[in-house]
């Protein structure tokens, strides 16, 4: 990865959706940067444009005005270079865990036994070795988003980019997963980018948290989190942590007046 304080860079970024009388600005002139390497939350009440934001970033819908860059390419449409990871891991039900890791290795071209033992280490990473036969509807919820991580990761792409994923599972798997992506964060180097609504998980993973306010969304706080890594859960613990939790909550808060 090239390293640039702009790996993914916005400016003037807007989404104007159904242009005309019932128009809906989601985002409205967005501007911010994303190191390569960083790990940037993006933290905001519902409906206020965070999924679009990922979406034009994703290159899977089209900014209204504005530009979006990834290693100073402008982003026109998805890159091969990009992995997602949704709140829905929408695996293949009839295809096994490896299979369904493998999809984006098969639908790239690209070098099957490579890949596959890179696959196969991914769902060692995350604990799934014995279950890379199995089909999806044997796992537990938390699973299945373990298999969506490696599925995201096996192409090795150079960003991330992460919407909710842990939103639909109860505390303790989420914790758990959390834990999970520090330590695959740790041991691949890449840039990314996490919506979320939980101010604790942001606070956790990252090493920004970018708060946005109500539609149409502008950024209320820019937040540095200078955890050192790796990251222990017992950060979680100390004065620092409540400190920043509670500097982002206020920011949220403000924007509700
Ligand atoms: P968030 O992810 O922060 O909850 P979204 O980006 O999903 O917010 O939505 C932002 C706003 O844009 C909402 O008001 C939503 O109703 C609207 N919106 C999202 N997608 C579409 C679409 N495809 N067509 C029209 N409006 C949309
Ligand atoms: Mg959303």
């Amino acid at each position: 990865m090239v390293e640039r304080a702009d790996y993914v860079s916005l400016e003037g970024v807007s989404k104007i959706y159904n242009p005309g009388p019932a128009q809906v600005e989601a985002v409205s002139q967005l501007g911010f940067s994303v190191r390569s390497g960083e790990f940037v939350s993006i933290l905001g009440p519902s409906g206020c444009g965070k999924s679009t934001l990922l979406m034009m970033v994703a290159g899977l819908e089209t900014a209204t005005t504005g530009a979006i860059h990834i290693a100073g390419e402008r982003v026109e449409r998805p890159r091969l270079q990009t992995g997602i990871i949704f709140q829905d891991p929408t695996l293949l039900p009839w295809k096994s865990v490896l299979d369904n890791v493998m999809f984006p290795v098969h639908i790239q071209g690209l070098d099957e036994a490579q890949h596959r033992a890179r696959a196969m280490s991914l769902l060692q990473m995350v604990g799934l070795t014995d279950f890379a036969e199995k089909r999806p509807h044997q796992l537990s919820g938390g699973m299945k988003q373990r298999v969506a991580i490696c599925r995201a990761l096996v192409t090795d792409p150079d960003l991330l980019l992460m919407d909710e994923p842990f939103s639909a599972l109860d505390a303790i798997t989420r914790d758990e997963l959390n834990v999970a992506l520090l330590d695959i964060w740790q041991r691949h180097h890449k840039t990314g980018l996490f919506v979320t609504h939980s101010i604790r998980e942001a606070v956790f993973l990252s090493d920004r948290v970018i708060v946005m306010g109500r539609r149409p969304s502008r950024i209320v706080a820019d937040v540095r989190i200078d955890f050192s890594r790796p990251r222990d859960v017992h950060v979680q613990e100390s004065a620092e942590f409540t400190r920043l939790c509670t500097q982002l909550r206020d920011a949220i808060e403000s924007q509700h007046g």
